[in-house]
């Protein structure tokens, strides 16, 4: 049983000299190295349950779950075994499989979408969901909110330009100015904005992409109404509404996002994109939607897309398993563990005198390093104000307690069905500590 400090980090450091040397950062997705809070990545050679276990043998209680997927936690005994059965049949085939239809059909079962089509990430779910959007409505403008993530998309890694309701420009070098020329970049939980902009170019924007609920910018609740307005101002306009639900599908709750607006509100997005969950901690990710939107798509309609381990049977049996355990019992649970752990940190930050807002929906939840004096955050500028300095601090403080936190202060903290209450207490005992240290950072 993991007990006391950590026992040194030598091994991580030695592999992470050599990653460095042959990966650019040392890490395959930046946010992995510990740029935002310094130090050194741990790398993890195990995992089971809610613990990770590092090169060295230290044991953290995991609060990243792969960014979201292991909502069973890690190594669950069933998903395990359905995918050493999988794996025994062979890995891919690139022809047609049970286990995708029986996927597809889960997803149609537990979303508004009445058809969907696999991929291997969520950015190849954001950029196929506006390909298709733009090849639907024959328009070419897209719209998006500022702290809204969807993937390494070009047209998507975009900054507000100078105005509201103004073209963005590149967020990234490599990004042509000519890719995101059609882009607009609106703030969050602004409808005066995205009215505006539809004033401006309705009759050119083939689609409005959001995030459900964004949690790339730490989590900011839709203001109620908020997703029911845009996407009843987009079909006023003939433009669809693209649901971004790769983070929140099958993770902020049973149904997602869209089971705490849409379902209750009666509404439905056009477009929906999915990942992390549904693919088991495999790379599956997928969109889908309106029956007569997804028929344009190849071989069925015009719109090219395509990918040669789209719908990978390991992946599929991955997700499928992962989802037909994912109960409202594990909701339950994650909630339960959830609401002990934001109590917990609220409670600690207060006592040391940090100012922070815990925010959530449904199950997912974050702790923003902004003064409450301020407000929520409701938006992108509201989340910059993060004291990140502070949050280093406390991050450092909480891994050398065994709790590995999302390395930077714009994310979830991630939780599972494995969360006991040992894990729980675990993340409990290092808060007051850490909290301690945010204050003198
Ligand atoms: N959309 C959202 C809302 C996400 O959170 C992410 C990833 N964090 C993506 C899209 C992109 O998914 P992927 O990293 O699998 O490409």
């Amino acid at each position: 049983q993991p007990s006391g400090p950590t026992s040194g980090t030598a091994r991580s450091a030695s592999l992470f000299e050599r990653a460095q040397a042959v990966t650019p950062g040392g890490v395959n997705s930046p946010v992995r190295a510990f740029n935002a809070v310094g130090g050194t990545p741990r790398f993890i050679r195990s995992a089971r349950g809610a613990w990770l276990t590092d090169v060295d043998g230290n044991e953290y209680v995991d609060l990243i779950c792969s960014w979201g997927p292991m909502l069973l936690g890690h190594g669950h005994p069933e998903v395990q075994a359905a995918v050493a059965a999988a794996v025994a049949r062979g890995t891919s085939y690139g022809t047609p499989t049970e286990p995708e239809v029986e996927l597809a059909e889960e997803i149609v079962a537990r979303t508004p979408v009445d058809r969907v089509r696999f991929v291997s990430s969520g950015t190849e779910a954001t950029m196929s969901a506006i390909r298709l959007a733009r090849g639907f409505t024959g328009r070419d403008v897209v719209l998006k909110f500022a702290g809204c993530y969807h993937g390494h998309v070009d047209s998507l890694l975009a900054s507000a330009g100078s105005g509201l309701a103004t073209f963005a420009v590149p967020g990234t070098p490599g990004v042509p100015e000519s890719s995101t020329a059609l882009t607009l970049v609106l703030p969050y939980n602004d409808r005066a904005a995205v009215e505006k902009a539809f004033a401006e170019h309705g009759e050119r924007i083939a689609c409005l992409i959001t995030e459900a609920a964004p949690g790339n910018m730490g989590v900011v609740p839709p203001e109620p109404g908020f997703n029911a307005f845009l996407a009843e101002t987009c079909a006023r306009h003939g433009a669809l509404f693209i649901s971004d639900e790769v983070m929140t599908g099958f993770r902020a709750g049973r149904l997602g996002q869209w089971g705490l607006d849409g379902a209750r509100e009666g509404w439905r997005p056009d477009l929906m994109t999915f990942g992390k969950v549904m693919g088991g901690g495999f790379p599956a990710a997928a969109f889908g939607g309106r029956a007569d939107v997804m028929s344009r798509l190849a071989p069925e309609g015009p719109v090219y897309q395509a990918g040669t381990l789209s719908g990978n049977p390991i992946a599929t049996t991955a997700g499928l398993t992962t989802l037909r355990l994912a109960t409202d019992e594990v909701y339950a649970h994650i909630d339960a563990a959830g609401e002990t752990i934001k109590a917990a940190a609220a409670a600690a930050l207060s006592e040391a005198g940090v100012p922070h807002v815990v925010q959530s929906t449904g199950t997912m939840f974050s702790v923003f390093f902004t003064d409450p004096a301020d407000g929520p955050v409701r938006d992108f500028a509201d989340a910059s104000r993060t004291d990140s300095i502070a949050f280093a601090a406390f991050f450092h403080a909480m891994l050398d307690r065994r709790v590995y936190l999302p390395p930077s202060a714009y994310e979830a903290w991630f939780l599972s069905s494995a969360h006991d209450d040992r894990a729980v207490q675990t993340v409990l005992d290092a808060l007051p500590e850490a909290a301690e240290a945010a204050a003198r950072a």
